[in-house]
């Protein structure tokens, strides 16, 4: 795994299309450490935490979860401090922990349009063994948004829901003006085969507006400047 270094206190990882391992993101502070979004797995997890013991950083106390799809919640029982959901992704998080995991039920659950296929099939590689497969509430639980004191910097959690999931929320740093938003402003292949709705589009470009950040980060590509992605999602609505 690849960590890339965007300043003295964040960290991103890259993002593997083939097994939709989003990008996992750390901050660095002075009073703790902060992960965003916990991997789709515990090879995912530990091979991130692996690798941020190797550059000398500190563990993260928290990790902070975007939103409840598997890519970025299936590691969540293998991490060793406390992690950090909104309250809509825990009810989320709960449902998905009283299914089924085994290939079969994973496999009726496609059947009846519940589960999708490309989740499937980035599973099916990620996952030798479906037994594996372990899925955890959250330890602390915000309503609408939550800020954490890191010492050097404020990281501001807010639930902003948009096109991707109703659960969505971005975690921006107020000092370094970095944003990380998840997979908030793709379709939503859940319940709406990909598409993007343009009033959804429009309240999450007005959140948007209302940050003060230059750099966004995203769940599965690159960062982008502000600018640019503004431009990219207006032309979405
Ligand atoms: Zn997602």
């Amino acid at each position: 795994m690849i960590i890339n270094k965007f300043s003295e206190n964040i960290y991103y990882s890259d993002f593997v299309r083939e097994t939709d391992r989003p990008v996992l993101g750390y901050i660095r502070g002075d009073k703790f450490s902060v992960m965003i979004d916990a991997g789709n797995s515990q090879d995912h997890m530990e091979e991130f935490l692996r690798e941020i013991e190797r550059m000398n950083l500190e563990m993260p106390k928290y990790c902070v979860i975007t939103h409840h799809h598997w890519d970025h919640s299936f590691g969540m029982e293998f991490f060793k401090g406390e992690t950090i959901v909104s309250r809509k992704t825990n009810d989320k998080l709960e449902y998905l922990k009283k299914l089924k995991w085994d290939k079969e039920s994973v496999l009726k659950r496609l059947e009846t349009g519940e589960e999708i296929e490309f989740a499937y099939n980035a599973m099916v590689v990620e996952y030798e063994n479906f037994d594996d497969i372990k899925v955890s509430t959250g330890d602390i639980i915000f309503e609408d948004k939550l800020i954490l004191d890191l010492g050097n910097d404020l990281c501001h959690i807010v639930l902003v829901g948009g096109p991707h999931e109703e659960d969505s929320s971005l975690i921006y740093l107020e000092k370094e003006k970095v944003l990380f938003a998840g997979d908030a402003h793709s379709g939503d292949y859940y319940h709406n085969e990909g598409k993007i709705d343009g009033e959804k589009m429009k309240g999450y470009i007005g959140n948007l507006e209302a940050i003060d950040f230059n750099t966004y980060i995203l769940g599965h590509d690159n960062p982008i400047e502000k600018e640019t992605i503004m431009m990219l999602l207006k032309k979405l609505i």
